[in-house]
């Protein structure tokens, strides 16, 4: 396993200061136990008792010493996001809200599968890059998550699906695709990813933990060479010009840096794939010319492609596009040797779906009543033979 830079633990030097047990990677907390004067080993302990069984009182810490016992309780408390709301999808889908500090509030998304289930997780309040068909992206950036707040999503997501009865593993999966862009946050997401792929913490294989990005080129070199980890990119149009639309960070870095990464990662992992994400818009990005571009912009890539359906939110102008064209956009590109899913949408009841995932209770609450209205708006001009 890599291991991230010291600079970048958040480990304290001075040794009576607070830090949080939970987002700190094997690392980082055998360095801080040496500091405190502990055998680093003692790392490995603690990183079973809390990821894997789930045990955060450390009074039930049998095979610490009381004295460590106590100075981890003073100087390592576990603060755990806080559940603000709990939803249950007639899919089975579960949503929460989480509240991380006094008034953000972020989401997670437990999907579960036949043989699998995976939990989509935040690394971000908001998210700054304005992708046009994104909802998150109307809220604006707020703030990073930190490497706690973001392993705390994977804790208590696991203990309170133990907790209904999912067994004891009920999370096989990892995504990144919650709220935010992960790769602007790799100093909290690394350590995070390294916590979920710890044969001492959650155990997970890098096949497993996926990290999804709009393409921040130097952050994907950054996975390349530190982080062994499946990789997914938000494509959503193989041209510069429509990308630079949809995905502005495009700007940033074209598609000829972006497939530049990809082509690295590759090379350094040559057994694996990077996965696709791509967005069927209405009319913008769904045609079979549109297709073709995406079958020349992949050639020679060890690639797999993710057709998501767009799920549409309050005040966007996109549409979703027609089945039947989504269909004939997976067979182009099967035809050109492309292997090509389309996205289920899962948890449509519960607004748990890809985009949707919102990050302000009150802002919630006003988008809610503004898309009562905007339905009421429609309904009303389609009475009256007209659209907004
Ligand atoms: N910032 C990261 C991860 C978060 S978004 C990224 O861009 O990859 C996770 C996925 O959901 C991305 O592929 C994103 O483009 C997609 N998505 C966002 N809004 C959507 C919407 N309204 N409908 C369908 N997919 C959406």
């Amino acid at each position: 396993m890599s291991s991230i830079p010291t600079e970048l633990a958040a480990v304290a030097s001075d040794s009576s200061t607070q830090v949080s047990l939970l987002g700190m990677n094997r690392q980082m907390l055998a360095d801080w136990l040496r500091s405190q004067g502990e055998k680093p080993f003692r790392a490995q302990q603690l990183m079973q008792w809390v990821h894997q069984r789930g045990i955060i009182d450390y009074d039930q810490m049998t095979d610490l010493s009381k004295v460590l016992r106590a100075k981890l309780s003073q100087l390592a408390p576990v603060r755990l996001p806080e559940v603000k709301v709990d939803q249950v999808a007639s899919d089975g889908t579960r949503k929460w809200l989480l509240e991380v500090d006094g008034h953000n509030a972020i989401e997670m998304v437990f999907i579960p599968e036949t043989n699998r289930g995976t939990l989509c997780i935040s690394s971000q309040v908001g998210c700054a890059l304005a992708c046009t068909f994104c909802m998150t992206a109307k809220q604006g950036f707020n703030r990073n998550l930190s490497s706690d707040e973001i392993i705390g999503q994977m804790w208590l997501a696991q203990h309170l699906l133990r907790q209904a009865g999912w067994g004891e593993n009920p999370i096989t999966n990892v995504v990144f695709m919650g709220m935010g862009e992960p790769l602007l946050n790799v100093n909290q997401v690394f350590p995070a990813a390294e916590i979920l792929m710890d044969d001492w913490g959650y155990g997970l294989s890098k096949k497993r933990v996926t990290i999804s990005t709009s393409g921040i080129v130097p952050a994907m070199d950054m996975v390349t060479e530190r982080l062994d980890i499946s990789l997914a990119v938000s494509l959503h149009a193989a041209s510069n010009r429509l990308r630079d639309v949809l995905v502005p960070v495009n700007q940033k870095y074209p598609l000829a840096e972006l497939m530049g990464a990809c082509r690295r990662y590759l090379q350094r992992y040559p057994k694996r794939h990077v996965l696709f994400e791509y967005v069927m818009l209405d009319g913008v990005n769904d045609s079979i010319s549109h297709a073709r571009e995406v079958i020349t912009l992949l050639q020679g890539i060890s690639a797999k492609v993710n057709l998501i359906p767009f799920n549409p939110f309050p005040d966007t102008d996109y549409q979703t596009s027609p089945f039947e064209r989504v269909l004939a956009f997976q067979q182009r590109l099967m035809k050109a040797g492309l292997q090509t899913n389309i996205r289920k949408t899962r948890g449509e009841d519960i607004d748990a779906a890809c985009g949707q995932l919102a990050g302000d209770v009150s802002d919630r609450t006003k988008r809610k009543a503004n898309y009562q209205q905007t339905i009421q708006f429609r309904r009303l001009d389609s009475q009256q033979g007209t659209r907004v």
